[in-house]
C-alpha cells in the first residue's frame, strides 16, 4: 500500500507493508510485499503495521539497510514491544491514534531521515584504508569500544605516533614514494597482530594501537618502545634506489584502573595529548599524565566535592534573557545552574550536572533550584521590574522528575513566594517522555493543574515517537540548538526547523528556539514565525544582579535590558 502525507513544507511518499492482515501477527513479509521492497528508495519511510512484529523489521532492515523504518504500534503497546521494535532495526515508532495526523508523522520522518543519513556518513567514513590494508579511524574507534567492554583482567594501552617530517619526504621524494613508506609502515604494523594489538591508520600519516595486555604503565611503555623500534629500521622501497630513515613521535596512554567510564574516544584523546607533548618536548615516546586533562581523576575529584557544594555556598544561578520574535523584547529567561569551586574554579554543567544525576544529587539540588528561582521572581517583582507575565524557564533532570513529588514541591514553592505559577516553567527531555507513560502522565497533568508550562527541550534530538505529543499536556517546544546551529548549511535541516514550528503550532504549542547566534538565524526564524529565540546573539547567561530589568514601558509584557 501507498501512501503520501505532507508536512507544511515537504510531500513525503511512504511504502505501508502489512495492512492487508487484520489482525493476524506475523513475522516475515507476504511474496508481494518482499517485491515491494526492491523498490524501496523511492520512498521516504516504509511503515510496517502492528501485525508485524520485530523479526519482521528485521528481515526489512537486512533487505534494505538504508531505508527509514517506522513500526506502527497499537496504543496500548508497552516499553518491551517499543524497544524490541528499535532494537531490530526500526528508526522510530508510532501508535495507532496518531497514524492519522500526517504534520505528526511527516515531521517525525524527516528527522528519523536525517538522523539515517548522518549514520550513513559515519559508517562511509569507517571503510578500512585502502593504502595500508589496516583498519581506520573509525574501525579503530568500534574496535577499542569493544575491547573496552570485554571482560579481562589487563588493561588497554592505546598509543598512536605519527611520522616525523613526513611531509618532507613526500615533497622531496614524490607521493609515490610517501604512499610506498606509509604502505610499508602498515605492514610493518600488522606483524603486530601475533602479540594482539590492533592497528589502525587514523590520519594522513597518523597510525594508533591498541593493546590489550598491558598490566600497567611500564609495561605499556616497553610495548611503545619496540613499535618505535620496529618502525624506524630502514625502509629499501622500490619507488626509490635510497634507503630511507625515519623517525617518529609517539604518545601512549593506559586506560585506568579505577575508571570505568573511560571509553574509546577518551583514550584516543589522551594519546593524541600525549603524542603532541612528546612532538613539543622533542621526545620520541610521551607518556599521557593524568593531569594534563579533565579525565577520571579530575572527575572522580569533583565527585568527592559535590557533596559540600550546596552546604558551601558554591551553587549559584545565572539568567539567560528570551526574547519574543514580535516585540523584540525579553519576556522570560532560563535558569542555568553553575559551580564556583574555590580551588577548581568555575566548573562546566555538562560536566558536573552528570555526576550529579550519577549521585542522585540532582535532586536535592534541583529543589534548591526552584527555590531560588522563586525567591529570585519575587525579589525582581518587588523591585519592580519585572510584572506577572515574566517567566523563568526552570531545567527538571528525569532522575528529579521521576523521585520526586515535584508538584507539591514547586506549589509549596509559590506559595511561600507568593508568585504565579505561571511564571514557572519546567523544561524536560524528551527521553523522560516515552518511559513509563502512565506515571509521567500523572505527574505531567498535576503540574498543569497548577498552572505551570512544560516545555520539551532539545527538542529533536531523541530518538521517540512524536506521538507524546498528543498524549501530554505540553506547552513549548524548544528547538535544540544543533538544528538552529545548522540553519543555512543544509536544505534538510532547514525543512525540520520548519517543519518543527509549524508542527508545534498546529498543536497550539508555543516554539522557542535555542542557541541563536547570528542574525541570519534570527531572520529565518523570524521569517517562520519562531515565538521566542534564546542565544548568544541576545545575551549569555548573566548573574540575575546584572540583568537591568524595569517596566517603564506600558504594555503586557515584562522587559529587562541586558547592562
Ligand atoms: P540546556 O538546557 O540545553 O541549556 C542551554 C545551554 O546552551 C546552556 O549551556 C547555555 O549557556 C547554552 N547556550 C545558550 N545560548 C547559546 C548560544 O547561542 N550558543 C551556544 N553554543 N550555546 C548557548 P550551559 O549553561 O553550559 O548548560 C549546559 C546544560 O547543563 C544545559 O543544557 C542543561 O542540560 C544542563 N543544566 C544547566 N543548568 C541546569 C539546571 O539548573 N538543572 C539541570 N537539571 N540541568 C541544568
Ligand atoms: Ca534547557
Ligand atoms: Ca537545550
Amino acid at each position: 500500500m501507498i501512501k503520501s502525507v505532507t508536512t507544511s513544507t515537504n510531500s513525503l511518499n511512504l511504502l505501508l507493508l502489512g495492512y492487508e492482515r487484520r489482525g493476524v501477527p506475523a513475522n516475515n513479509l507476504t511474496g508481494p510485499e518482499q517485491q515491494l521492497l526492491e523498490f524501496a528508495d523511492r520512498y521516504d519511510a516504509i511503515i510496517l503495521a502492528p501485525e508485524l512484529d520485530g523479526a519482521a523489521v528485521a528481515y526489512v532492515r537486512n533487505r534494505v539497510p538504508d531505508a527509514t523504518i517506522i513500526a506502527h504500534l497499537p496504543d496500548n503497546a508497552d516499553q518491551q514491544q517499543i524497544l524490541g521494535r528499535i532494537e531490530m532495526g526500526a528508526d522510530d515508532v508510532v501508535f495507532d491514534s496518531h497514524m492519522a495526523i500526517e504534520q505528526l508523522i511527516g515531521t517525525q520522518i524527516l528527522i528519523a531521515n536525517q538522523r539515517r543519513e548522518s549514520a550513513h556518513i559515519r559508517k562511509k567514513e569507517r571503510c578500512a584504508d585502502t593504502l595500508t590494508g589496516l583498519a581506520d579511524r573509525g574501525q579503530f574507534l568500534l574496535k577499542l569500544q569493544e575491547m573496552i567492554k570485554a571482560q579481562r583482567k589487563s588493561r588497554i594501552a592505546v598509543m598512536i605516533f605519527d611520522i616525523d617530517a613526513f611531509k618532507s619526504i613526500n615533497d622531496s621524494l614524490g607521493h609515490e614514494v610517501g604512499d610506498e613508506l606509509l604502505h610499508t609502515v602498515g605492514e610493518r604494523l600488522s606483524t603486530l597482530g601475533e602479540d594482539g594489538a590492533f592497528c589502525a591508520r587514523i590520519g594522513h600519516d597518523h597510525f594508533a594501537i591498541a593493546i590489550d595486555n598491558t598490566q600497567d604503565i611500564i609495561n605499556a611503555s616497553i610495548y611503545a618502545e619496540t613499535v618505535v623500534a620496529l618502525v624506524r629500521k630502514p625502509y629499501h622501497l622500490q619507488s626509490t634506489a635510497q634507503a630511507i630513515y625515519i623517525t617518529v613521535s609517539l604518545g601512549v596512554t593506559l586506560e585506568d584502573e579505577n575508571e570505568n567510564e573511560t571509553d574509546a574516544d577518551e583514550l584516543v584523546r589522551q594519546a593524541n595529548i600525549a603524542l603532541s607533548r612528546a612532538r613539543q618536548e622533542g621526545r620520541c615516546i610521551a607518556r599521557f599524565e593524568p593531569i594534563q586533562a579533565a579525565d577520571a581523576h579530575y572527575k572522580h575529584l569533583l565527585r568527592n566535592n559535590l557533596h559540600s557544594a550546596l552546604a558551601n555556598d558554591e551553587l549559584f544561578m545565572l539568567y539567560q534573557p528570551q526574547i519574543d520574535m514580535r516585540s523584540g523584547q525579553v519576556v522570560s529567561a532560563e535558569a542555568l545552574l553553575r559551580w564556583q569551586h574555590p580551588s577548581l574554579g568555575l566548573i562546566s554543567p555538562e560536566l558536573f550536572i552528570p555526576l550529579m544525576e550519577e549521585t542522585g544529587l540532582i535532586t536535592e539540588v534541583g529543589m534548591w533550584i526552584i527555590d531560588r528561582v522563586c525567591a529570585q521572581l519575587r525579589a525582581w517583582c518587588d523591585a519592580g521590574k519585572v510584572n506577572e507575565h515574566f517567566s523563568v524557564a526552570i531545567n527538571i533532570s528525569s532522575k528529579q522528575f521521576n523521585d520526586s513529588d515535584l508538584a507539591a514541591y514547586i506549589e509549596q514553592a509559590i506559595k511561600r513566594q507568593g508568585i504565579d505559577a505561571r511564571q514557572i516553567k519546567l523544561e524536560l527531555t524528551e527521553s523522560l517522555l516515552v518511559l513509563d507513560t502512565d506515571q509521567v502522565a500523572d505527574k505531567l497533568h498535576r503540574l498543569k493543574r497548577l498552572g505551570v508550562a512544560i516545555c520539551i527541550d532539545d527538542f529533536g534530538t531523541g530518538y521517540a515517537s512524536l506521538s507524546y505529543l498528543r498524549q501530554f499536556p505540553i506547552d513549548i517546544l524548544k528547538i535544540d540548538k544543533s538544528f538552529i546551529q545548522n540553519i543555512g548549511l543544509s536544505e534538510q535541516n532547514d525543512a525540520i526547523v520548519l517543519a518543527i514550528i509549524n508542527l508545534a503550532h498546529d498543536l497550539h504549542f508555543h516554539v522557542v528556539a535555542e542557541g541563536v547566534e547570528t542574525q541570519a538565524q534570527r531572520a529565518f526564524l523570524t521569517q517562520h514565525q519562531c515565538d521566542t529565540f534564546q542565544g548568544y546573539l541576545f545575551s549569555k547567561p548573566v548573574p540575575a544582579a546584572d540583568i537591568r530589568l524595569h517596566n517603564d514601558t506600558p504594555g503586557r509584557s515584562a522587559y529587562i535590558h541586558v547592562a
